[in-house]
């Protein structure tokens, strides 16, 4: 990786200010939190830090607060779990505070007095407009409370916020955490330098939102397969009707030119070859199998790839060296119409030969429902994030980083 990682800094009895993502689901009234994976996916930075003597300073947004304080959206559940996370995994006691501001002389009092091996975890930093506004001031009152600065959000790093980009022109050292460092190395390895086959699978309902992504793989990848909603815009760009399908009109001609690129670049273009047709968008509608080659029968609508396209995918997949998936094959939120992504997600997991990487929080609870969440290489933590990785963008939050 060419951007610092915190295993390249000095980090004994310094501030570091840890840019986390906490971002947990909460109970309605926000007492309590519902699920920790978030936390527990940051626990080796955080243990990092602390075998290595820093006096730790953790923040991190949660939910949409609009710049206004809410308790709602407060970070005070989180301090308890950490405790235990952290005390469970150390085997240690660990002292973690929690400071009711992010910046002001609370925050900063509190800073001054963390001794080595303790930490601090801040409020929430977006009960301050500043933070989204990427505003400076506010900038270097975050960096005032430190001497180096650790980002370990992927999540958030495509987005320039104060605490993702601003205040990394205050501080003197700026670095990647290791949940950070472990998913540009994975998505940068796959994008720069795959193994090969390279194979990448992209569904989900729209072409709209992954165009670009679409058309950055075809410059990467020798297999493309495209299933989801958004394969009935390509069918129709094929010349084949497709009854009440989701189909984006103003997108048939975007779609046209991809498979064009695709030919052109010698990338294989593989479209489903059968679906489940359903009567009705819902999830007890009437079905029956379709051939993707006959027009679709007009009032019905393909809500999941059929088996004869599940069968040429396992197949494409079991060659790869490296997989890329991102987004559901069919409404999955149907379990009738889940057949073909959870089909995706066991073979995507049965070829452990791979480095298969999986991001998108669709396919991500695809893998999970699947129960084959541990035989895939690396599931990305950032959605948004990962699918702008994936079009060749520069995210501001790892741009920012110092350069090894
Ligand atoms: P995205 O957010 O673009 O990744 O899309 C995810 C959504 O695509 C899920 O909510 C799926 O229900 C939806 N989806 C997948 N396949 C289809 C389809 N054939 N028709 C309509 N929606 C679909």
């Amino acid at each position: 990786m060419a951007k610092l990682s915190i295993r390249d800094l000095d980090l004994a009895h310094k501030h570091v200010f840890m840019r986390v993502d906490f971002n947990v689901p909460l109970t309605e009234d926000g007492s309590e939190i519902t699920d920790d994976t978030r936390i527990k996916e940051t626990l080796p930075t955080i243990e990092y830090a602390l075998r290595h003597k820093a006096k730790l300073i953790l923040a991190s947004h949660l939910g949409r607060p609009k710049g206004k304080p809410n308790p709602k959206y407060s970070l005070r559940p989180v301090v308890d779990r950490l405790r235990t996370l952290l005390d469970h995994r150390l085997g240690t006691k660990t002292n973690v505070a929690f400071s009711p501001d992010c910046v002001g002389d609370t925050a900063k009092e509190m800073a001054r007095q963390l001794e080595s091996g303790q930490v601090l975890l801040l409020e929430n930093l977006r009960f301050h407009p500043e933070e989204e506004a990427n505003d400076p001031e506010f900038s270097k009152k975050l960096a005032a409370l430190c001497d180096v600065y650790v980002n370990d959000a992927f999540g958030s790093a495509h987005r320039a916020h104060a605490s993702t980009e601003g205040i990394t022109h205050f501080v003197k050292q700026s670095a990647a955490g290791l949940l950070m460092e472990k998913e540009l190395n994975y998505l940068g390895k796959a994008l720069e330098d795959p193994a090969r086959p390279f194979v990448a699978i992209i569904g989900g309902s729209k072409i709209s939102g992954k165009i670009d992504v679409i058309n950055n793989l075809l410059d990467k990848v020798d297999t493309l397969v495209i299933v989801g909603g958004m394969a009935y815009t390509f069918q129709r760009a094929l010349g084949v009707t497709t009854g009440k399908s989701l189909v984006e009109e103003d997108k048939i001609d975007i779609a046209k030119e991809a498979l064009d690129k695709a030919k052109a670049k010698g990338v294989q273009l593989l479209l489903p070859v059968d679906n489940v047709l359903a009567d009705a968008f819902t999830a007890d509608a009437k079905t029956q199998p379709w051939d993707t080659s006959k027009n679709f029968p007009a009032e019905w609508m393909g809500l999941d790839i059929g088996p004869k396209s599940v069968a040429a995918i396992k197949e494409i997949v079991a060659q790869a060296r490296t997989i890329v998936w991102n987004g559901p094959a069919g409404v999955f939120e149907f379990p009738r119409f889940a057949v073909g992504t959870n089909a995706i997600a066991e073979a995507v997991a049965a070829n452990q030969d791979a480095i298969s990487i999986i991001g998108g929080g669709d396919s991500v609870a695809a893998v999970k429902q699947a129960g084959v969440a541990d035989r895939i290489k690396h599931i990305s933590t950032g959605g948004g994030a990962s699918l702008e990785f994936l079009e060749g963008k520069k995210l501001p939050g790892v741009e920012a980083l110092g350069n090894k």
